[in-house]
C-alpha cells in the first residue's frame, strides 16, 4: 500500500490574460474552484493510477472540507488517516494561469497546519505498514520529519517531493529514499543552478552525497533527469500542446510511485510518470487535470 501525506486545498482559479501588475487590475475569466493541494494531487493521481492508496491530512470543517472527503472516498482513496480541524478553513490557493499556461499562485495553509508531528505519530502503523510513503513540503516540517523517521525505521520506502523549495534539516535528507525536486528546488537544496545535463549530474550528486539514492529532476517539457547511485541520463517528456502546467508536478509523483510499488522497473516508471504529467499540462487545474490509468495506457500506445 502507498501512503500519500501532504496538504488540501481549495484551488480558486482565475484565466487573466497576463499577471497583473501592483496597482494593476485586469479582467480575468472563467473562474473555477477546484480540488487541490500537492498531497491530495499526489494521492488523487495514484489512486487514478490505480494504486492501492491511503491519505493523512488535515482539512477544516467548511464545506470545501466535506465535499473533498466524499470525492476522495468516491476516488478509491482510504481517507481514515484524514483528520478535522474544528473551527478552521480548510486550505486554499489564489491560482492566476496566463494564456501561455503559466501560472501564479498565492497559498494559505489554513487546516494543513494542523499536520503536525503529534498528529501524525497517531498514523504510525499506517506510515511503518506501507510499502512507500510520498511526501511533500505544504504541512509542517515537523510532521514530515516525524513521518519520515518512522517510515525509515519500518523499511517504509521514503519519497520526497521537496516542494515548494525550502532548505531541509539534515535528519529529514538521511531518511529519504527518492528525491523529486524540480530545477528550482534542486537549486535551493544544493546552490547548484541546473540548466542542462551537466548542472543536473552536479545537482543530483550533491544530493547522492547527502545520502539520498535515487534523485530525479524534473526538467518540464525537456523530461527528467534521473539518477540512481551517481548514474545518470535525461529520461525526456512528451511533446503535447500545454493548457494549464498546474499539478503536472505532482501527477508525475503519484505515477511515479503507483508504478514503482507495482513493479515496473526504474526507466519503465519514470516513462509512465512523464506520460501522466504530459496530460495533465493539456487540461486546467489540479485534480481536474489528473488522468486516469486508462487514458495513460493509452497515450503511450499511441
Ligand atoms: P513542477 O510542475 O513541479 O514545477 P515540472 O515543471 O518539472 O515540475 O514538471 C514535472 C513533469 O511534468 C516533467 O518532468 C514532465 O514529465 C511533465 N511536464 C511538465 N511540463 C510539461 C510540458 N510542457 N510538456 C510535457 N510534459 C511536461
Amino acid at each position: 500500500k502507498l501512503i500519500v501525506l501532504g496538504s488540501v486545498n481549495a484551488d480558486h482559479v482565475l484565466q487573466v490574460p497576463s499577471f497583473p501588475r501592483p496597482g494593476e487590475t485586469l479582467h480575468g475569466h472563467n473562474y473555477q474552484v477546484i480540488p487541490g493541494g500537492k498531497g491530495a494531487n499526489q494521492a488523487v493521481a495514484a489512486s487514478r493510477l490505480k494504486a492501492d492508496i491511503g491519505f493523512i491530512a488535515s482539512i477544516g470543517d467548511d464545506a470545501f472540507g466535506k465535499r473533498i472527503l466524499e470525492q476522495y472516498a468516491d476516488d478509491g482513496i482510504d481517507i481514515s488517516g484524514i483528520s478535522v480541524q474544528t473551527g478552521s478553513p480548510t486550505g486554499m490557493a489564489m491560482i492566476q494561469v496566463s494564456g501561455t499556461g503559466e501560472n501564479s499562485i498565492c497559498l494559505s495553509a489554513e487546516a494543513n497546519t494542523g499536520l503536525t508531528s503529534e498528529v501524525v505519530d497517531i498514523q504510525h502503523e499506517k506510515i511503518s505498514h506501507a510499502e512507500c510513503l510520498l511526501m511533500q513540503l505544504e504541512t509542517p516540517i515537523d510532521g514530515v520529519v516525524s513521518a519520515a523517521g518512522l517510515a525509515s525505521m519500518s523499511g517504509t520506502a521514503v519519497v520526497l517531493n521537496p516542494a515548494p523549495a525550502r532548505t531541509l534539516p539534515d535528519e529529514l535528507l538521511t531518511c529519504i529514499d527518492i528525491i523529486t525536486p524540480n530545477e528550482t528546488e534542486a537549486e535551493q537544496l544544493t546552490g547548484i543552478t541546473v540548466s542542462d545535463e551537466t548542472s543536473a549530474a552536479s545537482a543530483a550528486s550533491y544530493l547522492h552525497n547527502k545520502g539520498i539514492g535515487t534523485v530525479l529532476i524534473t526538467l518540464g517539457a525537456n523530461g527528467v533527469y534521473a539518477s540512481q547511485q551517481g548514474q545518470g541520463k535525461i529520461i525526456p517528456g512528451f511533446s503535447v500542446d500545454v493548457v494549464d502546467t498546474t499539478a503536472a508536478g505532482d501527477t508525475f509523483n503519484g505515477a511515479l510511485v503507483t508504478g514503482l510499488i507495482e513493479g515496473m522497473d526504474f526507466d519503465k516508471a519514470v516513462l509512465f510518470a512523464n506520460a501522466a504529467a504530459a496530460i495533465s499540462v493539456t487540461r486546467l487545474g489540479a485534480q481536474t487535470s489528473i488522468p486516469t490509468r486508462d487514458e495513460v495506457e493509452a497515450f503511450l500506445s499511441q
